[in-house]
């Protein structure tokens, strides 16, 4: 068995952990996707940082039907010619994630983890101790920002679980990972 899937079992824990972790957080103050298109959270250019996170992706990919394969690869394309053309023009700034398919993510069981964290305000603690503070996406803020105002979910934990799976992969691979978007990690 080649190492990446040796190593998914592990990944899977981990994603278990952060879904777990979000799920007790969301619910408790009714922080729900529904209703909302995505379109504000799933960006272009999320990006993966993580050789493990991409071959989940890629892997989930792989086990769709041929058409829902040649769509997202359609879309990926637009996608990656738009940014090649100007990565700050509106074509690719304002797309929004091949994955996302009306609203909902066609891979969700296999989105990485900046998607799984995505809504709640967060912080994590850097190797050097300092704290790093982001906010909610924009349904927490306009409606439950102002009852939970203190609420932030801990991310270090999972960074730290990412980061030692990242490690091993690339010492078992023998090299770093580039970092890739999610449209560059399915057509590239
Ligand atoms: S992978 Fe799924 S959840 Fe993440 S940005 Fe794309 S559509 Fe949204």
């Amino acid at each position: 068995m080649s190492t990446e899937e040796e190593l998914i079992p592990r990944l899977v824990e981990l994603y278990h952990r952060m879904d777990d972790a979000y799920s007790a957080v969301a619910e408790k103050v009714g922080l729900t996707c529904e209703g909302c298109d995505g379109v504000k959270c799933c960006t272009v250019d999320l990006t993966l940082h993580t050789f493990m996170e991409m071959h989940y992706l890629r892997r989930g990919f792989d086990s769709l039907n041929d058409a829902a394969q040649l769509a997202i690869l359609d879309r990926c394309r637009t996608i990656l010619k738009a940014k090649q053309q100007d990565p700050w023009g509106e074509a690719y700034r304002e797309s929004v994630c091949a994955l996302n398919l009306h609203g909902s993510c066609i891979l969700y069981a296999h989105r990485p983890m900046i998607c799984r964290l995505a809504g709640l305000p967060h912080f994590f603690v850097r190797p050097d101790g300092s704290q790093k503070h982001s906010g909610g996406c924009t349904t927490f803020q306009n409606k439950i920002d102002t009852l939970h105002p203190e609420l932030e979910i801990d991310r270090t934990d999972f960074y730290r679980g990412m980061a030692e799976l990242e490690m091993e992969a690339s010492l078992q691979r023998g090299q770093r990972t580039s970092p890739r978007t999610i449209a560059e990690t399915l057509c590239l």
